[in-house]
């Protein structure tokens, strides 16, 4: 393979999204951005970054954010372990180097919720390390490239990938270089059926030149996803929505969600289960089914709205009035068919 470098920076200098993050690239910018990107479309995620960034400025104010309101800021983009990986990761920075990520590879691996990808990312771009940030878009271009029929989700492929990215980085400039392809697999080489007459490594690329792009990258056939029925109670008493904390651990963990329960209920059932808390609910409409769809597992929702008096509530158990959903209590985007948090609840 003949160097690719050139043409690929003189590309992206020139075709280079704006992006908040590329105007001020600190490392924690850099930091921030790569996780909500990790589930996040760019277009998408810009307005949560730009709320993060001003709510937190720096790892300080991410250490020291409580945790519901961490979980309030990144409602929406799902994934919430990821953010409190964050705040652990933004205490060890602020106990062991100073509030400042560290400019070192191995001591960003180290962190919690750093990845091979992320670190690289961080220690490229921000500081200017020859180290590859490899990423689902770059393993695509490289996969087509090299017109290279490995599974891209094995780990033999994934380091000789990196070795490769490795091989063809320009060592004065390894942060644009790995930035250039992360944006060229976001905008040209797209998944699919990729942009080759845009594209600058067009005459360069053996997957292009064999008419078989679009086959590239092969990955294993997806594992099936187990549908888990979920029964929802939206009940509202006149001091707010039933809300139920989630466990601290697991799935959603530490969240706020109506009151649930992963098994398909009569509505006898969740009459009885709402009165052995304690609740003397009377159900009325059903809620209209909605799914959603988590990495292993898709929730098969569906319930039924009531009322009930404001009795007092066992432990893990609130009555959230509209402005405490809005401001306090992060409810995830699984329950998004029933709850709307910024506004008016319930939605229905
Ligand atoms: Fe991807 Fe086509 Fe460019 Fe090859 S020529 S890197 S397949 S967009």
């Amino acid at each position: 393979m003949q160097p690719i470098a050139a043409p690929l920076l003189q590309w992206f200098y020139a075709n280079k999204r704006l992006l908040p993050f590329r105007q001020e690239p600190s490392a924690y910018h850099i930091w921030v951005s790569e996780i909500m990107l990790q589930q996040t479309r760019m277009t998408a995620a810009v307005p949560y970054y730009n709320r993060f960034i001003a709510a937190l400025p720096d790892p300080a104010a991410l250490a020291a954010c409580p945790t519901d309101a961490l979980r309030k800021l990144w409602q929406g983009l799902g994934y919430y372990n990821r953010v409190n990986n964050m705040q652990k990761a933004a205490r060890i920075v602020c106990e062991q180097y100073g509030g400042e990520l560290p400019a070192d590879y191995a001591a960003l691996r180290a962190l919690p919720g750093i990845g091979d990808y992320t670190a690289g990312a961080i220690a490229s771009i921000a500081f200017g390390l020859p180290v590859p940030a490899v990423d689902g878009n770059v393993l695509r271009v490289f996969a087509r490239l090299y017109n290279d029929d490995a599974d891209i989700m094995t780990p033999a492929a994934k380091r000789l990938f990196t070795q490769r990215v490795l091989d063809q980085m320009p060592k004065d400039t390894p942060g644009a270089y790995n930035e250039a392809l992360m944006e060229l697999g976001a905008l040209v080489c797209i998944p699919g059926t990729p942009h080759c007459g845009d594209c600058p490594l067009r005459a360069l690329c053996q997957g292009c030149a064999a008419g078989r792009a679009d086959k590239l990258p092969v990955k294993p056939a997806p594992k099936e996803k187990r549908t888990v029925p979920v029964t929802v109670a939206l009940i509202s008493s006149e001091q707010g929505l039933l809300l139920q904390r989630r466990p601290a651990k697991g799935l959603l963990a530490g969240l706020w969600q109506p009151a649930a329960w992963e098994s398909a209920l009569t509505r006898e059932q969740l009459q009885d289960a709402l009165q052995k808390l304690g609740i003397p609910a009377v159900l009325g409409e059903s809620l209209p089914p909605a799914k959603h769809v988590f990495t292993h597992r898709i929730w098969q929702l569906g319930g039924w709205q009531g009322t009930a008096p404001a009795v007092p509530l066992p432990d893990g158990y609130v009555w959230a009035a509209k402005s405490q959903l809005a401001e306090i209590y992060p409810v995830p985007n699984a329950f998004a068919a029933y709850v709307k948090p910024d506004a008016d609840t319930p939605k229905l």
